[in-house]
């Protein structure tokens, strides 16, 4: 039995995978598979507002706010968050907490001025900043919830009149936020929503329309909202198997419910880090993340051996990023905590031979 902790694509529920592929021989009793039905059936036409319904109910979206599936991941939105939103002669405030902050700093730039209100680079990432000034007159303020190369996770979204977009692609739907606490949401389908090739953007419709740039329809958000995600073709397989994916953690009591579950899960690896005296965690103890759990070995000439010895017993994916090197351990709503309780018993086990 194979342990997946890979950092995404990443492990969705059996069940998702048996009914996915079900659907790819025969889509809802139809005598077709849904990937060759029309976007614009009927079909795939319910399988499209289900999602957003679910979307809605699942993170409590109030009035006001579209969601959209879209394409392109969120790298894209990297770009799009500042073409739609980050108005001529204004900047854009940013949190820069990792690679992924970089880029969307990166991609802001080529729309207009960027502030970085804070960083923790020069400890490569291990932290979240705190304690920083939003400056009043920003465009917006981007923060990314949830690091998932270096395992931080920002708990306490700062309140602020500036609107406040968040990359939530690794932490979406694995705890409880409030979404009127944000202006825009995105993230890449590729963890805890489905497969890859769609992305969620959550936006609070007030927000759009005040900048005075061209921007290409495909890259226009009121363009997708009034086409309500059908602009274009969606990428209706990953659509669909997000809303199997969505429906199982609806199933299993939702948000709420999976987040005990997280917490149980964290806890539990983050205890025996801390207790064997083979392992270290490499982030800041107060931000640690609850979806990817990143560590290293006090000897790193072991931890090829390690990495052996956990692959022996399944739990693959846990090498960690070339930026931080060590492990990574992605644990993400689909990974059973019986999961986590194999990869803790093969750092018990390499402690007791190599004691
Ligand atoms: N932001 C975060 C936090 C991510 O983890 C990733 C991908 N792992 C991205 C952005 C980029 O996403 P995509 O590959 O969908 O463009």
């Amino acid at each position: 039995m194979k342990h997946n902790f890979g950092a995404g694509p990443c492990i969705l529920p059996q069940e998702v995978f048996k009914q996915a592929s079900q659907a790819v021989l025969n889509f809802n009793d139809t005598g077709l598979s849904i990937l060759e039905i029309s976007h614009r059936s009927k079909e795939f036409i319910a399988v499209s507002e289900d999602a957003i319904k679910i979307v809605k109910e699942l993170m409590n979206v109030p009035e006001g706010y579209s969601v959209l599936f879209l394409q392109g991941g969120a790298s894209l939105q990297f770009a799009m968050v500042a073409m739609n939103l980050l108005q001529e002669g204004k900047k854009a405030a940013y949190l820069e907490t990792g690679v992924w902050a970089k880029k969307a700093i990166k991609e802001a730039k080529l729309f207009g001025e960027v502030e970085i209100v804070a960083s923790s680079k020069d400890a490569n990432f291990n932290f979240i900043p705190k304690g920083y000034s939003i400056p009043e007159d920003a465009a917006y303020f981007h923060i990314t919830s949830n690091n998932t190369i270096y395992g931080t996770e920002l708990f306490d979204i700062p309140k602020t009149n500036v609107p406040v977009i968040c990359d939530m692609s690794s932490d979406i739907f694995s705890r409880d936020i409030n979404v009127a606490d944000f202006d825009l949401i995105y993230a890449g389908a590729q963890k805890n929503i489905g497969p890859a090739g769609a992305t969620l953007v959550i936006v609070k419709d007030e927000i759009l329309g005040k900048v005075n740039r061209t921007i290409p329809s495909m890259l226009d958000y009121k363009v997708h909202i009034e086409g309500e995600s059908m602009y274009n073709t969606p990428p209706v397989f990953s659509i669909y198997v997000s809303l199997l994916n969505l429906k199982w953690l609806k199933s299993k009591g939702g948000i709420a419910a999976i987040e005990k579950e997280n917490i149980a899960k964290a806890d539990a690896l983050y205890q025996e880090i801390d207790r064997n005296p083979f392992f270290k965690g490499t982030a800041a103890v107060e931000d640690r993340s609850r979806m990817n759990v990143c560590f290293v070995m006090e000897n790193p000439e072991l931890e090829k051996d390690f990495l052996k010895l956990a692959e022996e017993k399944g739990c693959i994916g846990i090498k960690g990023h070339r930026s931080v090197g060590g492990f990574r351990a992605s644990i993400y709503n689909a990974l059973p905590i019986t999961s986590v309780h194999v990869l803790i018993e093969a750092m018990q086990e390499f402690a007791e031979k190599h004691k």
